[in-house]
């Protein structure tokens, strides 16, 4: 019986010079306790104007289709001109030869200035990331359709905050912002993928959940998927071929 009391008169004597020892007066705050100076962000030239940064990954710089293929593996023959590719419809989509995850991607694109037809029929194409969610390409200047298919929007989901479209002749720019999702072992998303699109350097999806694949007849569908190409849609719409440029990419 003498343990306990020997504990108990340790611990009298003991406990408050230990609690003096864990629990010392807290020191001032001082600026550097909350800096950290590494790692230090990678330093990159940006671009004048729209031009690629330095560590950007070419996908069209005006000279060739090289960096770009078909659904059947073969070389992309769509029609390049003056540092401009236009969509030849015969042809089908096509798509990056390198697939990406996570990434910034810029891409500019001309609806003809002769362009006719209406609403979904009017300068229709799309820029499929990871080759399953389109954000699509249309000429939505003073052409309704709905909403929620018009250029900016994340097709057939979440229409573009605002209508930033510029007239036909002149060229667009997206800058696309995409996280990948990541999937449970049940194929459903543990984290749904993400998507912010600046339309002319107007914000028109604001880190945006994607629900699933971007579907035209019914709601999406989620599919596992791991890293994917960039895809441009050549649409069936008989309105004249639109036009692509300055395409580029960094990995995040
Ligand atoms: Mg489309």
């Amino acid at each position: 019986m003498k343990t306990p009391f020997l504990l108990l008169g340790l611990g009298l004597t003991t406990l408050p010079v230990l609690a003096q020892q864990n629990d010392p007066e807290p020191e001032p705050m001082r600026p550097g306790m909350s800096e950290y100076w590494n790692p230090k962000p990678a330093v990159v030239t940006p671009g004048v104007t729209m031009e690629a940064p330095s560590d950007a990954i070419i996908l069209f710089n005006g000279q060739n289709l090289d960096e770009w293929t078909t659904d059947k593996g073969t070389p992309a023959q769509w029609k390049v001109e003056g540092n401009v590719m236009t969509i030849d419809k015969s042809k089908g989509d096509i798509l990056t030869k390198r697939k990406f995850n996570s990434f910034q991607l810029h891409i500019e694109w001309r609806i003809p200035k002769d362009i006719q037809g209406t609403s979904q029929a009017r300068g229709n194409s799309g820029v499929y990331l990871q080759d399953m969610y389109e954000v699509q390409v249309l000429d939505s200047y003073e052409n309704p359709t709905y909403v929620n298919g018009q250029a900016g929007s994340v097709y057939k989901q979440t229409p573009p905050l605002v209508n930033a479209m510029r007239k036909p002749g002149e060229w667009n720019v997206y800058d696309i912002i995409y996280t990948a999702p990541v999937f449970k072992e049940d194929g459903t998303y543990l984290y749904h993928p993400y998507v912010t699109v600046l339309h002319n350097g107007v914000l028109v999806q604001n880190h945006t959940e994607i629900q699933g694949t971007t579907e035209y007849i019914g709601f999406p569908k989620v599919k596992k998927h791991g890293a994917g190409p960039i895809r441009l849609q050549s649409h069936g719409d008989p309105s004249a071929p639109i036009s692509f440029r300055n395409i580029w990419i960094r990995e995040l």
